[in-house]
């Protein structure tokens, strides 16, 4: 199996990946004979992968980057790089490849100091001769300042030193780095595609594949949870159940409330599933005496990393939400679809019965405000309003009337 085969529905993609990865080991190899590179190459040191969530934007820049480190013999036989079994590929892709830096973040920012090391880190050569390569999977997150100092080094990268940054769009990255980059769109994989993977990778029966992979609209690791995770589809059910219960003031708030509660839970599961192992780590790192007791001059140590936490807690939070605005969105687009008689596929095939009594008691017009008060509702959490708050202004705006 090639490293693309994850890339799901993304034919130029792959193919302009592929021809840059070839045209890269063409430059390591005349480089080791001695020989003068060729003249053209469609490789570059920046590369900028933009997509909607679920695309596969991350999936694509960790393949390239196993692709880049194939060290296959077939290549010599005019084989392709990226075979998916070599030393080389199998370490990029597995994450512990010497020469492959994945940073993805579970903060809600990515500061200066983080991307001052990995711009140190992206300095040196690499180990195994061939490239040095820094994955930034959130590059939208990177905060303006750390923006800079990336700049800097996008803008003079040392010579095997490529950056692939990924972003949901264009305009979630510095004018001055995506204007650096070679920019690659992914685009939503299509629902038969989605299902074919979680069939032929994970060992999904293909009914329960088809359902998750139409419930999620082509995102690929929605689907794939939804499809293995039991707690997912509860969660998801809960979701899908708002829309029947704004009928008055006391529904919408009390909806709004439970929304924000289970983004709450989910948080705080990811919270006793990591923080306590953390902390336990940091502590036995900083020598704690027996009791828990902790040495002077540690206590700045533990502030930082309750910070670092805290902040994980509120990101946790915030894609929990996020999910469940779009199982909401996805729920108003299939209503709309009946009320227009569209000849579209219902994504939320299983609560047929609530869309159709949702479709009969109001008009498309009404739908279309609802789903623009979803929309506004994912607007105000960008923009930092409370979620609370956030949340009730869009229960409130879904009720009936
Ligand atoms: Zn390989």
């Amino acid at each position: 199996m090639a490293v693309w085969d994850d890339l799901v529905g993304q034919e130029r993609v792959r193919e302009q990946l592929a021809a840059a990865a070839r045209d890269a080991d063409a430059l390591v190899t005349s480089h080791a004979a001695g020989e003068a590179p060729p003249d053209a190459s469609k490789m570059t040191h920046a590369w900028l992968f933009t997509g909607p969530p679920g695309s596969g934007r991350a999936t694509a820049a960790r393949a390239f980057a196993a692709a880049l480190q194939c060290v296959s013999p077939d290549r010599a036989l005019g084989g392709e790089p990226g075979c998916g079994f070599c030393d080389g590929c199998h370490t990029s892709l597995v994450g512990t490849h010497a020469d492959v830096e994945v940073v993805r973040t579970d903060l809600l920012s990515i500061g200066v100091k983080e991307t001052r090391d990995l711009v140190r880190r992206a300095q040196l050569s690499p180990a195994g001769g061939r490239w040095q390569v820094i994955v930034l999977e959130d590059a939208d997150r990177l905060t303006e300042g750390a923006g800079n100092v990336l700049l800097k080094a996008v803008e003079e990268p040392a010579p095997r030193t490529v950056w692939l940054l990924c972003a949901p769009s264009l305009e979630d990255v510095l004018p001055t780095i995506r204007s650096r980059c070679r920019h690659l769109t992914l685009r939503t994989p299509s629902v038969d595609a989605v299902a074919d993977v979680l069939v032929r990778r994970d060992g999904i029966d293909p009914q329960a594949a088809a359902a998750a992979a139409r419930a999620t609209q082509g995102h690929i690791d929605h689907a794939r949870r939804l499809a293995t995770d039991e707690r997912a589809r509860a969660r998801r059910a809960t979701v899908l159940k708002v829309p029947l219960r704004v009928d008055d003031v006391g529904g919408c708030l009390k909806a709004a409330q439970e929304l924000i509660d289970a983004a709450g839970e989910d948080a705080k599961q990811v919270a006793e599933e990591i923080d306590v192992k953390e902390t336990e780590e940091l502590k036995a790192a900083l020598g704690a005496a027996q009791g828990g007791r902790m040495p002077r001059g540690t206590a700045g140590a533990m502030k930082e990393l309750e910070e670092r936490q805290k902040r994980r807690k509120t990101r946790t939070q915030r894609d929990s939400l996020d999910l469940a605005l779009s199982d909401l969105t996805g729920f108003y687009r299939d209503v709309l679809a009946l009320q227009l008689n569209a000849r579209t596929q219902i994504a939320n095939e299983d609560v047929r019965d609530s869309l159709d009594r949702i479709a009969h008691g109001s008009t498309p017009e009404r739908t279309l405000r609802r789903i623009e008060a979803v929309l506004a509702c994912r607007e105000a959490l960008d923009k930092n309003v409370a979620p609370l708050l956030a949340v009730e202004a869009m229960t409130m705006a879904l009720r009936a009337g």
